[in-house]
């Protein structure tokens, strides 16, 4: 028997981008010590405070089926979150709490993408963005964001693809590259969805790591409100990465439909994590930035390391946990600087080629390492660059 297209064909036949870090998991499970800079987790866990309300909860009997849409606290508390933190008049009903950020991408899709429509995408993406929206039986098509414009997207670049597609997906912070989106760039961007008539997915997961500049989110663009979808998610913003807990925002009348949705597939989030999730909401922003400073302190450790070199040049670190290396001067692809990396040092660091095709030449550091490990590890990658300069 043979599985549907939709689902086998998710990955669209190429490499899901995975082949350095399974390679440095393969290592470390033969007893190898890896310095991983790879994955986009946090190096402390879930806050006990937060692990021990959940406990509470559960405790408490929150454990049968809980309210699908979301309990009726967290929708208001993220509701007024977000009108708090963009200005934007939102309602519980404009909130739908979603089994992470991830489940609230492949339902965004669902929502605003007919089966072969075209979902357009920015690269460098996410890696999990074009089988995301295979997934929902849309069709990606992705725009090439420029390394000579630090990777902010060029309005007239997603114009030129826009004509009869139906979504837009975007990212800022963004991972891989580590930009924020400036208000420019997102005037711009607004201006071709109000054009072109297409929907606007933003995923703002990484919304409270901003280092330089400010998170603009473009549902509080003119005119955008009506047409954009905003994925959040718990999972970067208070380290609960496993509790799977995030949300969409956006029209009453969507978020009613994927009520609809989520009551055929999820089922909704478990009540405990619900409850656990507005406990953490709840304690504002001092305790967001504790979960934040570690990423800002490493950025700033990587300042200094790549201050005194010039193998490695660093993208704007604006935003997110990690950084993008542009290694073009060693003459090497993202791939092979990696795996030698990973060869010669037992380093582990994504290629720009993971993540799409702007990327390429570059290299992304996850800065999820306690500091002296993370300085330490940059500085080999800075001297093993060095040593691979092409001459001029
Ligand atoms: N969006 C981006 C840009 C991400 O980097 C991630 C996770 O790394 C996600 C969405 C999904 O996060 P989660 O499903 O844990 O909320």
């Amino acid at each position: 028997m043979q599985a549907s297209q939709r689902i086998s064909g998710i990955l669209g036949g190429g490499s899901d981008g995975w082949d350095v870090f399974n390679k440095a998991r393969e290592m470390i499970a033969a007893g190898t010590r890896v310095t991983e800079l790879t994955i986009g987790e946090h190096d402390i866990r879930t806050a006990a405070p937060i692990l021990q309300d959940m406990h509470r909860a559960a405790m408490g009997g929150h454990t049968g089926y809980a309210s699908v849409p979301g309990v009726a606290a967290l929708r208001q508390e993220v509701a007024r979150r977000v009108q708090d933190r963009t200005g934007v008049p939102t309602a519980p009903e404009n909130v739908l709490i979603t089994p992470g950020g991830q489940a609230a991408l492949f339902s965004a899709h669902v929502a605003t993408c007919n089966a072969g429509d075209t979902a357009l995408y920015l690269d460098p993406f996410y890696a999990t963005y074009p089988g995301t929206i295979r997934g929902a039986s849309a069709k990606p098509v992705c725009i090439q964001t420029r390394a000579e414009d630090a990777f902010q997207p060029r309005a007239s670049d997603i114009a030129a693809q826009a004509k009869g597609a139906k979504s837009l997906l975007i990212n800022s912070p963004n991972n891989p590259t580590g930009v924020v989106y400036s208000r420019a760039t997102l005037e711009g961007i607004a201006q071709v969805c109000r054009e072109h008539d297409l929907w606007l997915i933003s995923d703002e997961v990484y919304d409270t790591q901003v280092w330089e500049g400010a998170h603009i989110s473009p549902r509080a663009l003119e005119g955008m409100a009506e047409r954009t979808l905003v994925v959040g998610s718990m999972s970067k913003s208070h380290a609960m990465t496993g509790s799977r807990v995030g949300w969409i925002v956006g029209p009453r009348d969507v978020i009613s439909d994927l009520i609809n949705l989520a009551t055929h597939t999820t089922y909704g989030v478990p009540g405990f994590i619900q409850d656990a999730a507005l406990f953490a909401l709840q304690q504002g922003e001092s305790f967001e930035e504790e979960i934040a400073a570690p990423f800002k302190r490493r950025r700033d450790i990587a300042h200094r390391v790549l201050a005194g070199q010039n193998a490695v040049t660093l993208v704007p670190a604006q935003g997110a946990m990690y950084l993008m290396l542009d290694i073009r001067n060693t003459g090497m692809s993202g791939e092979d600087f990696a795996f030698a990396l990973l060869e010669a040092h037992q380093i582990a660091v994504m290629p720009g080629e993971s993540f799409g095709r702007a990327a390429a030449g570059h290299v992304r550091v996850a800065m999820t390492i306690e500091d002296s490990a993370f300085e330490a590890a940059l500085k080999v990658l800075c001297v093993f660059a060095q040593n691979r300069q092409s001459p001029a």
